[in-house]
C-alpha cells in the first residue's frame, strides 16, 4: 500500500545535502518520490494510499545503529560501574550464559521496541551464542531492520559455559546464514560475529573470513576498545591488534570493528587504507572508562565510521539521539569545540551506519530508488525552540528520541503518533520482566 508524507521538511542526507519541503512518496517499500505537491500526482492519489501529514514535521532518513547487543537488553542496570574485563567476566557471560530461547526472544523484543519508537530503524546486532534463531523470530515479527550474527567463543579463555569447538560454532553460523540472510523481503541479514579477537582462535577467524566474503554477508566484532586487550593480542600473536585482524581477513568494507578507542597515527592510516567500517559507541566507551576514540582524527584520515549505542547494560539506553549529541560533545574538550559538528555527526547516524551494514545503496539518506525507511520528527517542544535555529543542529544537538512521531521501515509504518503498531509494548514489558527476574535469579546478582 503506498504511504505519503505530505508537508513536512525533509533532511534528505543525500550527496549535496539538501534540505527541502516536500512530501515523500513511498511505495512497495521504496521512496518513489521526493517532491512538492505530490498528492495531486497520479502515484499520489493511487487507491488505498495511506496520507501522513507532516506540516510542520521533520523528516530524517532512518537512524542506523551499527554496534547493537539485542540479547543484553534484559541486563540493563545489572553491571553498572565496572570495567570492562570485569563487566564481562562477573556479570555478562554468566548472564548470557543463563539466556534460553524465550528470554532472547524478550530481550529482542525489548530493545527492537525501544529502538524503534527512538528512530532507530536498522541495527547491526551481536547476539549471543546459543538461541540466535530465537532474535530474528523477534526481529521478523516487530519490523526493524538488522543484520545480526550468532557470538563466536572458540578459544580456551573463554568461559566453559559459553565456549564452543570452532567447528560446531562455524555450522551454526552457516546454518543461520543460510536461513535468515535475505529473509523477510531482504530486511533481515546474517552477520558473522567473533566477539573479539582474545575470545577466537586464528583458525575460526580466517574461516569466518572466508564464509563471509562467500555469502556477501558482513563481519561483526570488537577491537581496540582497552589497552588490556591490546597486550593479550599482542603476547598471544606478537602483532598489534588491528595488524593481527588484517592478517586474518577481518578488514575491509566488508568488516564493522565497533570501538577502535585505542588506535595510533599507524591504525588510523591503516583502517582508511583498508575502509574497514568504524563504529563508535561513546556512551559505552565513557561507561565502562575505556577512553574517546579518536573519531574526528579517523575522518580527517578517511574512514568510515558509523554510530552504536552497544548494549543495555553499558549505556544504559538504546538511544541514537544521545549518542549523536555525545559523540560531538566528548571531542571538544580534547580538540576544541569546533571538532565534529552536527553535520558530521549525522552522517555517522546515517550514511555511516549504513556503509557499516554493507547497505548504503539501500538506506541511510532520503533519495529515490532507496528503500523507505524514515523517521517523522516533532521538534515544537520548548526543548527545541526557536525554530530558525539550524535544523541539523537541533537533531543533533537539542532532539531527544521522546521527539519521534512517525516511523517507517521497509515502507510499513511501523511507529504512528509515538506508538508501536508492530507490538504491544505491555506485553513485551510484562514477558521481559519476567525474564529478567529468572535471569538474575539464576546467576546470582
Ligand atoms: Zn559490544
Amino acid at each position: 500500500m503506498p504511504v505519503l508524507l505530505t508537508g513536512g521538511r525533509v533532511v534528505t542526507m543525500d550527496p549535496e545535502r539538501r534540505i527541502q519541503d516536500a512530501d515523500v512518496l513511498v511505495r512497495d517499500g521504496k521512496i518513489e518520490a521526493v517532491g512538492r505537491t505530490l498528492k495531486d500526482t497520479e502515484g499520489g492519489r493511487a487507491v488505498g494510499t495511506t496520507v501522513i501529514d507532516c506540516e510542520g514535521l521533520i523528516v530524517l532518513p532512518g537512524l542506523v545503529q551499527a554496534h547493537i547487543h539485542l540479547c543484553q537488553t534484559l541486563f540493563r542496570g545489572l553491571a553498572d560501574d565496572l570495567a570492562l574485563e570485569d563487566w564481562l567476566a562477573k556479570r555478562i557471560w554468566p548472564l548470557e550464559a543463563a539466556h534460553t530461547e524465550e528470554s532472547v526472544y524478550w530481550s529482542a523484543m525489548l530493545g527492537a521496541a525501544e529502538l524503534l519508537l527512538g528512530g532507530t530503524t536498522a541495527i547491526l546486532d551481536m547476539e549471543t551464542v546459543r538461541h540466535t534463531g530465537a532474535a530474528f523470530e523477534a526481529l521478523e515479527s516487530i519490523g526493524l531492520r538488522a543484520t545480526s550474527g550468532k557470538c563466536l567463543m572458540d578459544s580456551g579463555d573463554n568461559p566453559p559455559a559459553l565456549r564452543e569447538p570452532t567447528d560446531r560454532a562455524l555450522a551454526e553460523s552457516a546454518d543461520l546464514c543460510a536461513k535468515w540472510h535475505g529473509a523477510a523481503d531482504g530486511r533481515l541479514r546474517y552477520c558473522f560475529a567473533p566477539r573479539f579477537a582474545p575470545s577466537c582462535t586464528g583458525p575460526l577467524l580466517r574461516a569466518v573470513s572466508d564464509l563471509a566474503a562467500k555469502a556477501g554477508a558482513v563481519i561483526h566484532t570488537h577491537a581496540a576498545e582497552t589497552p588490556v586487550e591490546l597486550q593479550i593480542v599482542r603476547r598471544e600473536t606478537g602483532q598489534d591488534e588491528l595488524a593481527y585482524l588484517d592478517s586474518v581477513g577481518i578488514s575491509g568494507p566488508r568488516a564493522a570493528l565497533a570501538h577502535c578507542v585505542w588506535v595510533d597515527q599507524e591504525g588510523i592510516a591503516r583502517l582508511a587504507r583498508q575502509r574497514t567500517n568504524v563504529v563508535h559507541c561513546p556512551s559505552s566507551n565513557l561507561k565502562l572508562g575505556s577512553g574517546i576514540a579518536p573519531i574526528p582524527e579517523m575522518r580527517a584520515a578517511g574512514c568510515r565510521v558509523g554510530l552504536g549505542a552497544d548494549g543495555a547494560p553499558c549505556n544504559n539506553r538504546l538511544d541514537a539521539f544521545s549518542e549523536m549529541r555525545l559523540a560531538a560533545l566528548i571531542q571538544k574538550p580534547r580538540l576544541g569545540p569546533d571538532a565534529l559538528p552536527a553535520a558530521q555527526v549525522l552522517e555517522l547516524a546515517t550514511l555511516g551506519g549504513a556503509r557499516a551494514l554493507g547497505l548504503e545503496g539501500e538506506i541511510g539518506s532520503i533519495e529515490v530508488g532507496k528503500r523507505a525507511d524514515l523517521v517523522v520528527l516533532d521538534l515544537e517542544g520548548p526543548h527545541n525552540q526557536p525554530a530558525e535555529a539550524d535544523l541539523v543542529s537541533r537533531v543533533v544537538y537539542s532532539a531527544r528520541a521522546a521527539d519521534v512521531r512517525h516511523v517507517l521501515v521497509d515502507g510499513r509504518v511501523v511507529v504512528k503518533d509515538g506508538q508501536l503498531k508492530t507490538a504491544k509494548v505491555e506485553e513485551i514489558r510484562r514477558e521481559a520482566n519476567a525474564q529478567a527476574r529468572r535471569l538474575r535469579r539464576a546467576v546470582g546478582v
